[in-house]
């Protein structure tokens, strides 16, 4: 499936859950968000059904992701269901890392291929304080069982927030020694409406650049994310710019959102239900959602805030 400006769709990213087991101050409100009704959101049979439509469509990526995907009790039917459908070539999720000692192993007998973990900071008690529940130790913990379950190529994730853990950006980098994932750096987006932090809190991927001035540049990955490496390093480090330099003229993706809305930008309200659809209903939206995809989205910053009308947890990030 191709848009209006020649962008193949290839990649879906999909959110499976709005339901998280962390609170992180820049994507959830502190008492969580109403649980909603099995009823509005979409059943196993109407994911893979969504699935085999997309696939037949031209999906090959897909990305599970919620909320936190591994709370989904069916997650690792989901994912060997998908693991099934002719055309999706590679599953990726992307999880806080917190139940991954558990599901590791069984997500990767599921068919994952790849995993992204995220890890903002280094400091149990900033991490307590970020995530208003989680421990830092979980996570790490997490992270040990992905690659013990052997996942290859795993990512961390880290969002950068000025003021928070700018001072932390060695550390976090030095993982690509210590293990063989790449670390990468995400600037914070402005999602929610009310402001979880000041304007210092938005600091664009160069301040990597000058914390660690011995990175050499390796490329582009996915036309996404810039791509470094640290001297003797395992893995790799990426720089992912939605505000300072947005990706859109190669953005290649639509996103399924968990009660069945199809969404072709992240940062703009429009959304086509495919919830309670037979497949030829959901091809038809699917390809709707293709044909309205923005040619960009508009210019985000402190005070432009994103034109998407759900927070980060309910769109799956
Ligand atoms: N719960 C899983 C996790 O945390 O990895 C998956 C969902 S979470 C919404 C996906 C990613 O979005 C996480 O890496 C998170 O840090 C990121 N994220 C959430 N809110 C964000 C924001 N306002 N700006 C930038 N990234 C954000
Ligand atoms: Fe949960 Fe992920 Fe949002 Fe943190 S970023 S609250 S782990 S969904």
């Amino acid at each position: 499936m191709k848009d209006r400006f020649g962008r193949e769709i290839t990649y879906l990213r999909m959110s499976v859950t709005e339901l998280c087991n962390l609170r992180c101050r820049y994507c959830m409100p502190a008492e969580g968000i109403c649980k909603r009704s099995h009823d509005e959101m979409l059943s196993q049979e109407e994911t893979l059904l969504a699935l085999r439509v997309a696939a037949e469509l031209g999906v090959r990526k897909l990305r599970v992701t919620g909320g936190e995907p591994l709370v989904k009790p069916n997650i690792l039917d989901i994912c060997a269901g998908a693991a099934q459908i002719p055309g999706i070539e590679e599953i990726c999720l992307t999880t806080n890392g917190i139940l991954l000692p558990g599901l590791a192993k069984p997500l990767k007998q599921a068919g994952v291929s790849r995993l992204n973990i995220s890890l903002d900071t280094l400091d149990e008690r900033k991490y307590a304080w970020m995530t208003r529940v989680g421990a830092l130790d979980m996570a790490l913990k997490g992270i040990e069982a992905a690659l013990d379950a052997g996942f290859e190529h795993t990512k961390l994730n880290a969002v950068l927030i000025g003021g928070w853990n700018d001072d932390e950006i060695r550390p976090l980098a030095e993982l690509s020694l210590r293990w063989p994932v790449d670390v990468r750096f995400i600037e914070l987006m402005p999602m929610t409406d009310k402001a979880a932090f000041g304007p210092e809190a938005f600091i664009p991927c160069s301040r990597v650049l000058q914390a660690l001035p011995e990175l050499v540049s390796v490329g582009r990955s996915d036309g996404v994310a810039r791509m470094y490496r640290l001297p003797d390093a395992q893995g790799s480090i990426g720089l992912i710019s939605p505000l300072s330099a947005h990706f859109c003229a190669s953005c290649n993706r639509l996103r399924l959102l968990a009660d069945g809305r199809v969404k072709p930008c992240l940062h703009s309200a429009l959304e086509f239900p495919v919830k309670g659809l037979d497949y030829e209903g959901m091809r038809r939206q699917f390809l709707a959602a293709c044909a309205a995809k923005p040619e960009r989205h508009e210019e985000l910053s402190y005070t432009q805030r994103s034109g998407a009308n759900r927070s980060m947890n309910r769109i799956g990030g």
